[in-house]
């Protein structure tokens, strides 16, 4: 007896349900729902949208690496950008080899600010915060830079990158800079890891570019490798500039 009550109130759960909510009746496609909130024109985000998350890990250069120059077609779009801009991030300057807070924020600062000023967009805030609870790889909405260790001594930098599924917005960004490296000026001291060379080459990313690896391309700011001493990052090539404007503009 107890058997058929217990399958009976289930029966009558499960009628109840289809009643109220109609789901076992119509299949709900996931595409579809997301389809139909796609955030295409929208500055709202919504985890319903299905986020997704790329990381690019900045290598340093292996001692095969080539040494042909860039060609016009040396850029790579993630198929993913902005929407809603400018792009807000938030710096936290706290790091363990005593680099000053100015002269981390201002090179992050100058780094944005050469992609900026290569698009008829405004692209990234005129204005940043300094944020000592920013943590790189915590999805909050909020585009977080770090210095960290980052438990590989080939890795010199990461960026994560969140976007939507559907709509392929980007939504955030974060930046960790490994503290495996010396960092610093490195017009000043070639031994230094260049901040301003790798931050222009990780924001790059933040705003929907990848890596490129051709040794046909190894001039360009995406170029995906880096070493000690490296400067030529902080000047962008024509293909970086190219990449940028397919995105956000002439
Ligand atoms: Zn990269």
């Amino acid at each position: 007896m107890k058997i058929y009550y217990i399958i009976s109130v289930f029966m009558i759960v499960i009628g109840l349900s289809i009643l109220v909510t109609g789901s076992m009746l119509i299949p709900v496609n996931d595409n579809a729902k997301e389809n139909a909130k796609a955030p295409e024109n929208s500055p709202v985000i919504d985890n319903d949208w299905g986020l997704e998350r790329v990381d690019f890990i900045h290598y340093v250069k292996p001692e095969n690496a080539g040494n042909s120059r860039k060609t016009s077609t040396c850029y790579k779009l993630m198929g993913v950008k902005w929407k809603s801009l400018p792009v807000n991030y938030s710096i936290n300057p706290v790091n363990p080899q005593g680099l000053s807070e100015n002269f981390i924020t201002s090179t992050i600062f100058t780094s944005a600010e050469i992609w900026d000023s290569s698009t008829s967009s405004e692209l990234f805030d005129n204005d940043y915060a300094i944020d000592y609870s920013a943590t790189y790889g915590v999805q909050d909405f909020k585009n977080s830079i770090d210095f960290a260790d980052y438990p590989n001594d080939g890795v010199i930098a990461v960026t994560s990158v969140w976007y939507t599924r559907v709509g392929k917005q980007i939504v955030e960004f974060d930046q960790r800079y490994n503290t495996r490296f010396a960092w610093g000026d490195a017009t000043i001291d070639s031994s230094k890891m260049d901040l301003e060379n790798i931050a222009v080459h990780e924001l790059g990313h933040a705003v929907g570019l990848a890596d490129i690896y051709s040794t046909s391309c190894l001039d360009v700011t995406m170029y995906g490798y880096s070493t000690e001493g490296e400067t030529s990052k902080i000047t962008l090539e024509q293909p970086d500039i190219t990449g940028l404007q397919t995105m956000y503009g002439i």
